[in-house]
């Protein structure tokens, strides 16, 4: 936190309304160890900024009736793409996080100009005119592969089939603030880090990734490849992987093991489990590489673990077949209260970038 004083203060009561949701002038003094003073001057003045707004009143136990305040949603916005081989995700999100407006298209990725000059286009027609471009904070643009932030490249993308690859053409074409993540680590962003403090994402979409959150913040290791749990290998000598090895967790957990490498659509196979037995069986193989996984994450960092992704915007449904799977590898714990189910179920990637935007304003109100 680099600021001290007033900004200090007006960025701790932003950043606890964007974690922890809508709160009272009390509950802020409280949490934030504040006075009632300095937390009246400060409420004061963001909402005459615009960026806080009163939300009518707090459930009462008796007395009087508090009034809830939170971050005005409509203050400004943020747009997230999830920029795949073949199609992109796009999400328009409020300062609440809520998102306004999502499509999943087919659009499929070409390294060259006129692909970007068609996503620029498509996102611009996007949010005008309902949104005036000056709302728009930016363009957060989550991508399957390792990225250096500070040069804008992408490293390298099995996917896309990209190495050392600069990404600085698309913000030149959009005029807009974009910020590149990828996409396992984005997902996790969009579950508000500093709620976490410590866990770790496993996102089980077409590929198989993964993120680190510790401490509150994103950890990313020595070669920016931490959370790689896609290529951890479950099976000795097992099935290939499209990196090249074989056995790896990806050929077994990623959705496209269910989807036939996404010839079908993942809704479709999880709505035959009940009705046809090949169906299942391939279900309970599927849950039974997903449990020793999980086992392993657990004793590998003792931290909740949210499932998201495509097949975990599924698993709710399937807790109690997952957990009896999972306590056959793992004697340690006795119960499963450490795996959280992810808060969007779907296109949490594009979510996770679009919100990095309402974190940079925070730190400059
Ligand atoms: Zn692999």
């Amino acid at each position: 936190m680099p600021y001290t004083g007033k900004k200090a203060t007006k960025y701790h009561i932003l950043n606890h309304m964007l974690n922890h949701g809508d709160t009272s002038k009390v509950e802020l003094a409280k949490q934030l160890n504040l006075s009632m003073p300095t937390v009246l001057s400060n409420v004061n003045e963001l909402m005459e900024i615009g960026i806080v707004a009163e939300k009518g009143e707090m459930e009462s136990t008796g007395g009087r009736k508090a009034v809830l305040i939170g971050l005005n949603s409509d203050y400004r916005y943020a747009l997230g793409v999830d920029l795949t081989a073949n199609h992109l995700g796009i999400v328009l999100v409020n300062l609440c996080g809520e998102i306004l407006k999502q499509e999943r298209i087919r659009f499929k990725f070409d390294a060259d100009l006129s692909y970007y000059t068609r996503l620029a286009e498509h996102l611009r027609s996007y949010f005008s005119p309902q949104i005036a471009a000056e709302q728009i904070l930016g363009v957060g643009i989550s991508l399957p592969g390792i990225i250096n932030q500070k040069e804008k490249l992408l490293v390298k993308s099995h996917a896309l089939q990209l190495e050392n690859y600069s990404l600085k053409m698309i913000e030149q074409l959009l005029d807009l603030p974009v910020y590149y993540e990828n996409d396992a680590n984005a997902a996790i962003l969009a579950e508000n880090p500093q709620r976490l403090k410590n866990s770790i994402y496993l996102s089980l979409n077409n590929t198989l990734g993964g993120a680190v959150c510790i401490d509150g913040a994103l950890f990313t290791g020595q070669n920016r490849r931490a959370g790689e749990f896609g290529h951890m290998i479950l099976v000795p000598g097992g099935k290939r992987c499209y990196c090249g090895k074989a056995g790896c967790a990806d050929a077994y957990c990623a959705a496209s093991v269910l989807t036939q490498d996404g010839t079908e659509k993942l809704e479709e196979f999880m709505a035959r489990i009940d009705t046809d037995a090949k169906t299942a069986q391939r279900w309970e193989e599927y849950l039974e590489h997903l449990a020793i996984l999980i086992s392993n994450l657990r004793m590998s960092y003792d931290t909740d673990i949210i499932l998201g992704g495509e097949v975990g915007g599924y698993l709710p449904d399937h807790m109690v077949a997952l957990g009896k799977k999972i306590f056959k590898y793992n004697i340690f714990d006795d119960d499963l209260s450490y795996l959280k189910n992810c808060s969007y179920r779907k296109e949490a990637s594009a979510v996770g970038v679009a919100k990095q935007f309402f974190w940079r304003i925070m730190e400059t109100v």
